[in-house]
């Protein structure tokens, strides 16, 4: 057998059973991972040894984030034509940097950057990067606000540093992003001094707690919190938008919102905003890594990570690095095209939807057994308490240990909760009945032993 005829056994094979096995790799398979730790030998060894022993050791101790009963954090599985576009796209090896070095990549980032404009109502002329992932396109944005913003004031900050610039205030909500943070601290802003306005029980922004400013200011909104899947009051914030006022939204899920009738609402306004960072990796089902950077003036982002002061070289043609912070990278388009022209507008929408009417009917399940939902559940992120800390902690253990899904513990506003994130194309019906059940089994006998014990 070729090598990768071989692969194409050992994926179909992996595939077929995602939904046989435990979720989360057993205690026995993750200390088997321990048998991969060895000296590097000396001696070359056939690829396809290299192949089967990956699979052998690595393949059962696998998370299978990619199956249909993976509710941790807001991760999203694969697309059939995406993983394969992808595999290919790894075959083929190419630099997505320049354009003359892969004209396949070039091109297919351009026209999935304009169905993803169409797609989400922004508008046409909107600059997008391919990044690895919302962190990256959060640094970004942050890079073009910031270059806007000095420039504005007669600093050149990419020539001149920041040492000495003028200041820039920097705004979130309370409920801000970890990565945000992060990359507010990447880009030389400091977490600590950041303002941050006050928000609702839902983590929304409130939008009149809002201080005004007089100088620069980089004002950094959330479209779909990581806990409650809640968004800012975005249209209303953006209207009052002054001149010196940069708005940035990171939309990690939340901006794959827009491509559904029935969710676009959230995110109205989005497109009067300066700059947003997304994954595809997340609710699009792209495989990793792959996070999008949109920033509504091409100035401010080729201004902040070009490489050159001549964006456009002689053939005319865009070179992706100009867009980004990376040079030489995967060519990530390929993904991120194959999965849209898979899905077509219609599809794309019927999966939010789907996974919308999903998280409800876990919402409806859990509330009916008798146990706190602790979020309005407007998208797709549930937040469940099952009682005091450690109780929710033990039925959190118990799922896990369970296998027939996955979901993590979270704190929300000083509550410890449970939170259940349906955010993948394979999520069926019967994955949902099949969770729920087990989730009200491990939370009835949690419970039930506890008032056992407060009997005797
Ligand atoms: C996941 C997430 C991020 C970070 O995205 P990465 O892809 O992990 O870099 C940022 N903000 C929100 C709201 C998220 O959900």
């Amino acid at each position: 057998m070729s090598l990768f005829d071989q692969f194409a056994v050992i994926a179909e094979q992996y595939i077929a059973g995602l939904s046989n096995r435990a979720v989360y790799p057993s205690e026995k398979d993750i200390q088997r991972l321990n048998q991969l730790i060895e000296p590097l030998q000396d001696e070359p060894i056939p690829a396809d040894h290299v192949l089967n022993l990956l699979n052998d050791k690595g393949s059962p101790a696998t998370v299978t984030s990619t199956g249909g009963r993976y509710y941790g954090f807001v991760c999203g599985s694969s697309l059939p034509a995406s993983m394969a576009a992808k595999l290919l796209a790894g075959v083929w090896d190419q630099n997505a940097g320049m354009y003359v070095m892969s004209p396949i990549a070039a091109l297919l980032e351009e026209i999935s950057i304009s169905w993803m404009i169409d797609l989400l109502g922004l508008s046409k002329q909107t600059s997008v990067g391919f990044v690895t992932g919302a962190t990256m396109g959060n640094f970004t944005a942050l890079a073009a606000a910031r270059h806007t913003l000095l420039k504005n004031e007669g600093w050149d900050v990419e020539a001149q540093g920041l040492f000495n610039a003028p200041e820039i205030t920097v705004i979130t909500g309370c409920e801000v992003h970890v990565s945000m943070l992060k990359a507010l601290n990447l880009i030389g802003f400091g977490r600590d001094r950041i303002i941050k306005v006050p928000v609702d029980n839902q983590g929304r922004m409130i939008a009149e707690k809002i201080p005004v400013t007089a100088g620069p200011t980089i004002l950094c909104l959330q479209a779909g919190n990581v806990n409650t899947g809640a968004f800012d009051p975005i249209d209303e914030i953006c209207r009052k938008k002054r001149k010196h006022v940069w708005i940035h939204v990171d939309a990690a899920f939340g901006l794959w919102a827009a491509a559904s009738e029935k969710t676009k609402h959230l995110v109205k306004g989005i497109e009067l905003a300066d700059s947003l960072a997304t994954d595809a990796h997340k609710w699009l089902n792209v495989p990793y890594d792959c996070g999008l950077v949109f920033v509504k003036q091409q100035d401010a982002l080729l201004g902040a990570v070009s490489a050159s002061a001549a964006y456009l070289p002689e053939n005319g043609k865009r070179d992706p690095f100009q867009f980004t912070p990376e040079m030489s990278r995967e060519a990530r388009g390929i993904a991120v095209w194959a999965a849209l022209k898979s899905l077509g507008k219609k599809g794309f929408s019927a999966l939010v939807e789907k996974n919308c009417s999903q998280a409800l009917r876990f919402a409806d399940g859990l509330r009916n057994a008798g146990y706190h939902i602790l979020n309005d559940v407007v998208l797709n992120q549930v937040l469940v308490s099952f009682g005091d800390t450690v109780t929710t902690l033990a039925v959190i253990k118990k799922i896990q240990e369970d296998g027939t899904c996955w979901c993590g513990g979270t704190t929300w506003q000083g509550k410890t909760a449970m939170r259940i994130s349906v955010s993948s194309w394979a999520t069926t019906e019967l994955d949902v009945d099949l969770s729920l059940a087990a989730i009200l089994k491990a939370a009835d006998e949690v419970i039930s032993s506890k008032v056992k014990a407060l009997d005797v």
